[in-house]
C-alpha cells in the first residue's frame, strides 16, 4: 500500500504507522522509533510523531501517558484478534488517539459491524485487521464497540491469505498489493491513508 508523505506543518501529533515516510534526511535526524531508509526516516513503531525542531530531529513515542479508561462514545484503535459468526474480538491499545497500557478487549456483534446485512462478520472484518471503533458500553467486560459510521471501520487490512497490507479498490473491496488476493471489508472512508487518528 502507499502511505503518504506524513505532513508535519498539517499534522503534528498525528498517529503513524511503522514504515510511515516522515521526513528527509537531509532535514531531519531520526530520533526515537525511527529508522533511516534511501534518504527518508521512517517510523518504525505505532506512535505519535514528535519534532524537536531546534535539533532537527524527528522521533515517534509510541509510551502510553497515562492509564485511560474508555468511556462511551470513545473512539478506539485496535486490532482484530479474533472473528466468528456473530462477533469480533478487537485488542484496543488506543483510546482517543493516546496510547493505553494495558491494552483492553472489546467485542463487535455481528449486527455493529456495518449498517449493511452481512453473513458473517469476516465479510466485515479479518483477525490481524487493525480497527477505528466506537465504545457503545463501558459498563460491560469486555468492552461492546461498533464500526457503524463513516469514519469506522477497518483504517488497514492484512491480506488473509499472504499477510501483506492491501489497497482500497472499491467501497468495501480491497486487494492485497502483493498477490492480488481480494478481500471485503468494512473500511474506513480514509482507508489507505496512514492516519490512524480521528480527527473531530
Ligand atoms: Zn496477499
Amino acid at each position: 500500500m502507499t502511505i503518504e508523505i506524513y505532513d508535519r506543518i498539517k499534522d503534528s501529533e498525528k498517529l503513524v504507522l511503522p514504515g510511515t515516510r516522515l521526513a528527509v534526511t537531509e532535514e531531519f535526524i531520526g530520533g526515537f522509533g525511527t529508522y533511516s531508509e534511501d534518504n527518508y526516516v521512517y517510523s518504525s513503531v505505532t506512535g505519535i510523531v514528535v519534532i524537536d525542531l531546534e535539533r532537527h530531529e524527528i522521533s515517534v513515542l509510541s509510551k502510553p501517558k497515562a492509564a485511560v479508561i474508555p468511556k462511551i462514545n470513545d473512539i478506539v484503535l485496535g486490532t482484530v484478534v479474533n472473528v466468528s459468526r456473530q462477533m469480533t474480538t478487537v485488542s484496543v491499545s488506543y483510546v482517543n488517539n493516546r496510547l493505553i497500557y494495558p491494552s483492553y478487549t472489546m467485542v463487535i456483534h455481528i449486527s455493529q459491524l456495518s449498517k449493511e446485512y452481512l453473513d458473517t462478520a469476516d465479510d466485515a472484518v479479518c483477525i490481524s485487521d487493525i480497527v477505528r471503533a466506537k465504545v457503545i458500553d463501558a459498563k460491560t467486560i469486555p468492552l461492546q464497540g461498533s464500526l457503524i459510521g463513516s469514519q469506522l471501520g477497518v483504517v488497514l487490512a492484512s491480506c488473509s491469505i499472504c499477510g501483506s497490507s492491501s489497497d482500497k479498490i472499491g467501497r468495501n473491496k480491497i486487494k492485497c498489493s502483493e498477490c492480488s488476493n481480494i478481500g471485503q471489508r468494512k473500511t474506513t472512508i480514509d482507508y489507505g491513508s496512514g492516519n490512524l487518528a480521528f480527527k473531530t
